[in-house]
């Protein structure tokens, strides 16, 4: 009882923005990496190619991986997760960027070690033809970073630490940027401090515009940016530190740009990225990201606010404290459900969250004795997520007692050993008074059914074998159905 009380404080505690203290990006490219991006910035510039914008909106799919720790706390709310995607789709609209991300699905790792620091093996849980992007509590001490080259099938993935993706930031735009192709403004200065006022070598960019197209990003309609540091802008979102090129012209860089490495809120929701930015990104999409970006919708829109409750709606008391049957009335056109938990009514601390096509749903959860919880749904699609939530709430007020003795004739339900060690064979021991007809059910700890078998059991002791083969370390409910009811124990695999 304790343990669980105590994970669900640590998914509650607050979480203390430290974004501005991690370095932006931990994103290293080289000119192997760059040479698509260099070949049509050549024949962009040099008027070789007459490129022109189709206009046409390109959907990129993305598969978001959320990684907590071993025990299944520490993960960004799903909640959040989905709205820093919405945020990157209204930075790339914002410079009429003609692209927009999906959302393809949230899959959940539990790993202590990849909670803490990335791992290089995280490679294997990608998804195939997604941009697929990992949320761990850090990212090697940087806000994030994107693995290049595109075609290595090791690598191509982005991998961001939850602090810098917190309210406004633009970790996730930067580091999509880098995805599709795009250096940081300051370009060949990385590992390179400036010092301000002095005169930059010969080759950097310019004030007067020579060595653009050589230079930093090698974009022509960005200033010139030295500057390899995180840095705060003054009051017109350009650096304080003065910039001077090597025939002695000075300016400030620009602040605004999601590829440079001003603080986060030097930029806003337009001008993010400049016009020739946007057009290596169009280029790379259709040169590079032919085979997943596409064209044509595959949803429709979603009327949230008709999202009704059934039930438990009205402060119902529960009769038990670790399982609840949700019902809500479907929403057209929604694929998926986020299902939210609190123990407030303003949804500020959410103990408990999960996805699920379904629209009644048995959720087996240990939540606290004889506490009244809020639940509200947002209803989503892979193109409709940025959605709201119901307006209103439905609420419950939890028993005192587990179900755990309500099937009749059932006169033992035990596992062994508990907590379980991974790879291992578990012994379920279910004594009963009559022969009858049970479903058996392994449910993850967001209510996913991880096993499910039908069985007819004897009266008298029965014993059955759980293997844990293949199954992430973490919290578990066993689950017992008959016509007469459910039991649950909850099984812990370390
Ligand atoms: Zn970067």
């Amino acid at each position: 009882m304790k343990k669980i009380f105590y994970i669900f404080l640590a998914l509650t505690f607050p979480f203390v923005g430290m974004a501005q203290d991690l370095a932006p990006c931990g994103t290293v490219q080289t000119e192997e990496d760059l040479k698509e991006l260099r070949a049509f910035q050549k024949a962009y510039y040099n008027g070789e190619i007459d490129y022109e914008r189709d206009n046409v909106l390109k959907y990129i799919p993305v598969m978001l991986h959320q990684i907590r720790k071993a025990n299944g706390s520490g993960g960004m709310l799903f909640g959040d997760l989905i709205d820093r995607l919405c945020l990157a789709n209204e930075q790339y609209a914002g410079s009429n960027s003609d692209i927009m991300f999906t959302w393809d699905g949230i899959r959940v790792h539990q790993n202590d070690a990849w909670y803490d620091s990335h791992d290089n093996f995280i490679y294997n849980q990608k998804v195939p033809n997604k941009v697929n992007v990992f949320v761990a509590n850090h990212a090697n001490g940087a806000c994030g970073f994107y693995t290049p080259p595109a075609n290595n099938q090791t690598s191509d993935y982005v991998f961001i630490a939850k602090s810098c993706l917190q309210d406004w930031n633009i970790t996730l735009a930067h580091e999509l940027g880098h995805l599709l192709g795009l250096p940081h403004n300051f370009s060949g200065w990385e590992g390179t401090e400036y010092n301000c006022n002095t005169s930059a070598p010969v080759w950097a960019e310019k004030f007067d515009g020579s060595n653009c197209s050589t230079a930093g990003d090698g974009f022509c309609d960005t200033p010139p940016d030295y500057i390899s540091d995180r840095w705060d802008c003054n009051s017109n979102d350009q650096s304080n530190c003065v910039l001077r090129d090597a025939n002695g012209d000075t300016g400030n860089a620009p602040g605004t740009f999601y590829m440079c490495y001003s603080n986060d809120d030097c930029s806003s929701t337009s001008g993010g990225f400049s016009n020739d930015q946007v057009a290596a990104m169009q280029n790379h999409i259709s040169s590079i990201r032919g085979n997943i970006s596409f064209t044509n919708p595959t949803w429709s829109d979603i009327m949230d606010d008709a999202t009704v409750l059934q039930s438990p709606i009205n402060e119902e008391q529960l009769e038990y404290n670790n399982w609840i049957r949700f019902e809500f009335d479907p929403v057209p056109n929604a694929t998926h459900y986020l299902v939210e938990i609190a123990t407030t009514p303003i949804f500020n601390i959410v103990p408990d969250y999960f996805l699920t096509t379904e629209t009644v749903i048995d959720h087996y959860k240990k939540l606290l004795d004889n506490k009244t919880y809020y639940w509200r749904v947002r209803p989503m699609n892979r193109g409709n997520f940025c959605t709201n939530y119901t307006s209103q709430n439905g609420s419950f007020v939890t028993s005192a007692v587990s179900a755990v003795t309500d099937v009749a004739g059932l006169q033992a339900f035990s596992v062994f050993p508990n907590p379980a060690p991974e790879n291992s064979n578990v012994q379920v021991k279910i004594s009963l008074k009559d022969a009858i007809d049970v479903q058996i059910q392994l449910l993850s700890i967001d209510g996913k059914v991880v096993q499910n078998e039908k069985r007819f059991l004897n009266a008298g002791h029965n014993d059955m074998i759980l293997n844990t083969d293949n199954l992430e370390s973490g919290m578990y409910f066993l689950s017992l159905q008959t016509k007469d009811g459910v039991t649950t124990e909850k099984i812990i695999i370390e």
